[in-house]
């Protein structure tokens, strides 16, 4: 009898150790039919029609996902941003949601433009304070709070079974964005939130080479039957190449994100009260606002994300920072993250007024890569900056 694979490094290494039926292939095949046989009765009894709605391209991607967030349900999407905007679509006209301030830009305009113009209603608060949630939350109204943690780009930390707590209270669901944190330190279901949303293009898939999104349910209801059609009926479906590329991914999940959050730990210590650095802000700092509640609730590392602050050189803090990326050479200058190279964004220019990142701030994904590799580019672009 082969043995339960029940810890998640196995789980995600052997890819729950599905074995292809017909072939016996230990690696799937990928599946692109959009359609299925109709059974002459007239019956689909294999389950699948039209690829639209269900693909087995997605059937081992979203039970290993699950596996790993602990959940009742997972849906593959063809973007973070196709899953997040689901779990707002599945809402009505009117319904009272709570989001950060400090979030994804992305998706911090969609809610701010389309989802308000939609008609629902849209409050932007501190969630890393219970007392604003708190104050916020209306019983009956409030409908959805929308969490992310560590969020960018400021990595600001939400304490998920106490949020989960206050907006059960009131009736809402809790959805927490835990693309940064991973299921390999964070499982935000088994502290209560109700759903967990993914930017698959990140840490789970890992190699910079696709675009996807996971929402994982805790639990069946009357919401997560409305995302499931939203997800049908609006088409926002991965193509099957990307499941497959995401499987992958996944299989190298643990060992990625540990090395990240071992080397993201050293840079941070290193360049905390660096003399041509401002700031650092990592949750792993211990003077970091949000380092207790990270501590509680991230096992193993506390992710490889983390921003610093320039120093201002004789131009202003603006163009020094600006100045560091550009003399980067290993830490390549682009956005997002969550891959094995590491990048590195002036987030200011990239987000545009109202943004929350200080014109000196630098986001930072910590790849793979060697650590002292790193340190040392970072060092000798820094001093560049400051000649
Ligand atoms: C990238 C990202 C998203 C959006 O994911 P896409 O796959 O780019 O649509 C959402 N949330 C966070 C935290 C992200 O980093």
């Amino acid at each position: 009898m082969a043995a339960k694979t029940t810890r998640p490094e196995t789980i995600s290494a052997q890819a729950l150790g599905w074995i292809d039926e017909q072939t016996r292939a230990i690696t799937p095949p990928i599946h692109v039919s959009s359609t299925y046989l109709r059974d002459p009765d007239n019956q689909y009894r294999s389950g699948r029609v039209y690829a639209r709605a269900d693909n087995p391209a997605f059937d081992q991607p979203e039970a290993v996902l699950n596996a790993l967030e602990g959940g009742h349900q997972t849906l593959l999407f063809a973007s973070g941003m196709a899953a997040a905007t689901a779990v707002f679509q599945a809402l009505q006209p009117g319904d009272h949601v709570l989001a950060p301030q400090v979030m994804y830009w992305s998706l911090r305009n969609w809610l701010m433009s389309f989802a308000v113009s939609w008609g629902l209603d849209v409050e932007l608060i501190d969630m890393a304070s219970p007392a604003a949630v708190q104050a916020a939350l209306r019983p009956g109204l409030t409908r959805l709070v929308w969490v992310e943690t560590p969020a960018n780009p400021l990595w600001t930390v939400t304490d998920i079974a106490a949020t989960a707590q206050a907006a059960h209270a009131v009736g809402a669901l809790l959805a927490v964005d835990s693309t940064v944190a991973t299921p390999v330190l964070t499982q935000p279901l088994a502290l209560g939130a109700d759903l967990v949303m993914h930017a698959a293009t990140k840490y789970l898939n890992g190699h910079s080479d696709l675009i996807a999104g996971s929402l994982t349910t805790r639990s069946d209801n009357a919401h997560w039957q409305k995302v499931r059609k939203v997800r049908a009926q609006l088409g926002g479906t991965l193509g099957s190449f990307e499941a497959w590329l995401l499987l992958r991914g996944m299989r190298t999940l643990h060992l990625r994100v540990r090395a990240a959050c071992a080397s993201a730990q050293r840079i941070a210590e290193h360049f905390n009260g660096h003399p041509l650095v401002a700031e650092v802000l990592y949750p792993g700092l211990p003077g970091f606002v949000g380092h207790d509640v990270a501590r509680a609730q991230m096992s193993g590392g506390f992710g490889g994300m983390m921003s610093i602050r320039v120093k201002a050189g004789r131009h202003g803090g603006e163009a020094a920072a600006i100045a560091v990326a550009a003399q980067t050479a290993i830490w390549k200058r682009a956005t997002s993250l969550g891959g094995t190279e590491s990048l590195i964004e002036h987030r200011a220019s990239v987000e545009g007024p109202g943004t929350p990142a200080p014109v000196d701030l630098l986001r930072l994904s910590t790849g793979i890569e060697h650590v002292d590799d790193l340190i040392a580019d970072l060092e000798q672009a820094l001093a560049h900056a400051h000649a």
